[in-house]
Formats: structure tokens, sequence, C-alpha cells
């Protein structure tokens, strides 16, 4: 017999409790080898008064088991807390959120039989990455950061995946005909990627068209890995279509902890009722199972459970009409039936699939053992944000041209990113937030700090009022920066 593997356990809020108790219950009958640690976390740490809404002893229960079976938690609206659920991913570096979205007609309700598609969405970079701040009273800004070993690794995770799952295609989703660096980087990585597993099919759709398509005709995807922000979108898309939000776990992968959940929230509408659909974290559980290294009794537990589905026993959400049980009840089903195999789904074996806590730990090149870049950088100009609410465009523009010597031309202005100066439509609607584009002076030869240093001196002396800067940069001789539009 295999020892008792110790996993940190959170009951969560509103439903947690509930979905949480019965997934432990199925967990305990179908001879799972763990040995639980509960934490708090969430609501009731909050209220006392810590904003992180997770305690010091948690993050060492966690760092110590390195897997985390979590309930959904309630972050409070308002009064500066932060989201629980990104600070841990974050902080334990999660990099992968795995979401495995399969429909279960015809005892599931969808219009979307045959759908069987994963979604691996990018975990940590992206607008999450939560750095926001008013810069003038009429604008505030949320950084959206991709970086080249956090696309890579995602990436790589979801063809590894892929060749795993024996899954045939994976399909890349961003918005990169307009946003061409960041959404451009995480595409272009994705055809190098792409290019070392052959075997695997690759296509990639523009976010607008391929969320259309992933509630119109999900059957057509296989595995799909996307950033941060359409993933978190897509992955609830496409659990709706499937049936329910109620259905659906998901595994958040990092090279050395792990955290399963369902994707649902703490639904406080129905919490304390016991009516709550315990699946979703069923299948949370069912996958860190074999995580760690017990395929046989996810296998029992996920064959069961579709058992049950079959004989037609369903909680509130699913049933649609059709007679009910509450969350306690379809436990105790499942329960009865472990060691019987469905007999409409095709049964459903983990002994084969190389997931173990071993191999899938450590898919990608980290981070720090990537080497060192010897890409060329170089100066090419600055952007000089301003606050002004008082001077039109052509007064900025005009006073910025002579500022801009000796080391800098004044290029272009724009408001919200369109060309107010030189040569701006009167019909274009301004903020106070004025970007300034100033280009390197050829004449002047390479670039420094002490350059732009000068010219922030100078436009401060002339009682203008820079916010931020940027640096533009060329990286190998190619554009590091995009060009202002009409520029
Ligand atoms: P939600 O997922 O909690 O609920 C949306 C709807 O789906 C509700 O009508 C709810 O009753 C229903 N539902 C959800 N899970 C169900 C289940 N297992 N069985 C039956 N019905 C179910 O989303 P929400 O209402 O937007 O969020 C509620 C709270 O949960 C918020 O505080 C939010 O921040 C939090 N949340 C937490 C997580 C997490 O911990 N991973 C994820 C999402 C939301």
């Amino acid at each position: 017999m295999t020892q008792k593997r110790a996993i940190t356990i959170a009951r969560g809020d509103g439903i947690g409790p509930e979905i949480m108790e019965a997934t432990l219950k199925i967990l305990d009958h179908a001879g799972a080898m763990i040995e639980p640690e509960f934490i708090d976390i969430g609501e009731k740490v909050y209220l006392t008064g810590n904003t992180t809404g997770i305690p010091d002893e948690a993050w060492e229960s966690l760092r110590r088991t390195k897997v985390f079976l979590k309930s959904p938690i309630t972050t409070p609206q308002g009064g500066g807390y932060k989201s629980l659920n990104v600070t841990i991913r974050k902080t334990l570096g999660l990099f992968a959120n795995v979401r495995p979205n399969v429909s279960y007609a015809p005892f599931v309700k969808t219009k979307h039989p045959n759908m069987n598609m994963v979604i691996i969405r990018e975990n940590e970079e992206d607008l999450y990455a939560g750095i926001e701040h008013q810069q003038t009273p009429e604008v505030v800004q949320c950084l959206k950061l991709i970086t080249r070993p956090g696309s890579e690794k995602i990436i790589r995770y979801a063809f590894e995946y892929a060749k795993r799952n024996n899954r045939k295609k994976v399909t890349c989703l961003t918005k990169d005909n307009i946003m061409k660096l960041s959404d451009g980087l995480f595409h272009k990585v994705f055809k190098e990627v792409a290019k070392e597993y052959p075997e695997i099919e690759a296509d990639h759709w523009i976010i607008d068209i391929g969320m259309a398509k992933v509630a119109d005709t999900p059957q057509d995807f296989d595995v799909v890995v996307t950033l941060n922000l359409y993933g978190d979108i897509v992955s609830d898309v496409a659990a709706q279509v499937a049936g329910s939000v109620g259905l659906a776990g998901s595994a958040n992968i990092g090279d050395n902890i792990a955290m399963f959940e369902a994707i649902h929230g703490s639904a406080p509408d129905i919490a304390a009722k016991g009516i709550a659909n315990p699946s979703g974290l069923i299948h949370g559980a069912i996958m860190m199972l074999v995580h760690i290294g017990q395929p046989q009794v996810a296998a029992r537990i996920h064959n069961a459970w579709l058992k049950t589905l079959e004989d037609e026993i369903y909680t509130g959400d699913i049933a649609k009409g059709r007679p009910s049980v509450g969350t306690a009840q379809f436990a105790q089903a499942v329960i009865e039936r472990l060691g019987q195999t469905p007999t409409t789904f095709q049964p459903v074996q983990y002994e084969n699939v190389e997931q173990s806590e071993d191999t899938q730990f450590r898919l990608a090149p980290s981070v720090t053992d990537r080497p060192k870049s010897d890409v060329v950088r170089q100066l090419d100009g600055v952007d000089v944000f301003l606050f002004n609410n008082e001077q039109t465009a052509e007064l900025i523009g005009q006073k910025l041209e002579t500022l801009a010597g000796p080391e800098f031309n004044l290029a272009v202005i724009t408001n919200r990113g369109v060309k107010v100066y030189p040569n701006g439509f009167p019909e274009t609607f301004t903020t106070d937030h004025w970007r300034c584009r100033f280009q390197l002076n050829e004449t002047e030869g390479s670039g420094t700090n002490d350059a732009i240093i000068n010219l922030l001196t100078r436009i401060q002396k002339a009682g203008l009022d820079f916010i931020k800067t940027e640096n533009l940069y060329k990286f190998d001789g190619e554009l590091g920066y995009s060009l202002g539009q009409g520029q």
C-alpha cells in the first residue's frame, strides 16, 4: 500500500464547505491515499482585517504539501481586498490553468453533444499583473505585460499536454491584429514552439471569431492555449455551452506546486441549501489524484460519476425540469457506484495517461534556466506623457518642437493613441493625457538616458507637467514599440 500523501485543503466560502464535504467523502470511499491538512482562507480571514485573505500558516502548509484542493472563495467587493485566487496563482507560480470542457449528452442537456476540449489559460501575466495607475484626472491605465519566457512556458505546456493526452490539435487565440507587439509575441512564440511538435496540428484564430466558434462549434476544438484574460472568458463560455458551470474542474499547475478546484465561484445565492452540484470540485479532485500518481482511484471515481449521470441522478442545476437530488444525496449516489463503469459513455482510464506528479511538473524550461539574451537593444527615442487640460494640441506641439532639440525631434503627439499633432483633425476627441513622441536625432549618435533626462528638464522648466515616460528601443534593429495611429 502506498503511503498517504499530505494535501492542503480549503473548505472555502458559500457553497464551498458543502461541496468539499461531499467530495472528501467520495475520495475516502474510493480509497484515495491522502492525508488532508485544512487551512482557513477567504472571507473569514478577510474579515479579521487581513486584506490578503490568507494567513502565514496557510502558506506554510501549501509550500510543504505542494498540492492544494480548494473550494471556491468569496472576494468581498471593494475595501481594497485583493483577489485571493490571483494572489495564490501568482505567488506560487501556477502558470498553467488547465480546464477540460466536456459535454455529457444526452444526460446533461446541451446544444453541443460532441464537445471535448481543454482550455489552457496563461495564469500569471497579461492584464492580471494588476498594475494600474490613475495618471490624470481623466485617465487610468492597466498595464498588459506579456513576456517571452511566460509565453513559451504556457505554450510548451499546451503542446506537451496535447502529446501526453493523445490530443491532435492545439489552437492559439490572440488579438494580434490590434496588439501587434504583446499578443503578437504570444502568437510568434506559438508558431516557434509548434514547429517542435510536427505531429500535432497547430492553428490560430483572432480571439473574437475564435470565441464565437467556441460558442457555436466547440466540437471543432481540441486543446486551446490563450492569454490570461481571453482564457478566463473563453473557459466560462466553454463550460456553460457544455451544460453547466457546475460541472467543470480545473488544475492550476506550477513548477513545484499545483492547485485543483471547480471553475465556478462560491454561489452565495444557493449557499447552505444543500443543493449545489459538487461535480466541478469532484473533477478537480480527479485531476489531483492523477497528478499525485493515484490514477486508478481517479478512474474509479470518474467512472462512478459517469454512471451516476447515466442513472439519471441530477442536482438542480442540470436537472432542467427532471427530478433532482441535493449535494449529499448526489455524493452518496456516486459512492454507491464506485467500482461500476458507464455503459453509454466511454469508461475512463487514467493508467496510460502519463501525467503523474513527476512528469507533470517541469514540462517547461524554468525561467531561471533560460539562456542569457544576446539581443542588441538601442535607444531610439522616448514617449513623454503630459497632463494638460488647458492647452490645445497645436499649442503643446509648438512648445515641444522647440524643446526637443538638439537630441530629439518631436515626431507626433497622440491622445488615446490617435494622432493630434501635427495636422490633427478638429473632430478628434481629446482628454487631458498626451503622449508626446520624441525620436532620437540621428546626428546625435547613439542615445543615452542622459539625453532623456535633459529633455525632461527642458520640459519641466517650460512649465509642462510630465506624468510618465516610456523609452523607445530597437531590438536587433527592429522597432520595439508601436506607431501611433496616423503616425
Ligand atoms: P458563481 O460561479 O459563484 O455563480 C454563478 C451562478 O452559477 C449562480 O447562479 C450559482 O448559483 C450557479 N452555480 C455556481 N456553482 C454552482 C454549483 N456548483 N451548483 C449549482 N449552481 C452553481 O459566480 P458569481 O456569482 O459571479 O461569484 C460568486 C462569488 O464567487 C464572488 O465572490 C466571486 O469573487 C467568487 N468566485 C470565486 C472563484 C474561485 O474561488 N475560484 C471563482 C469565481 C468566482
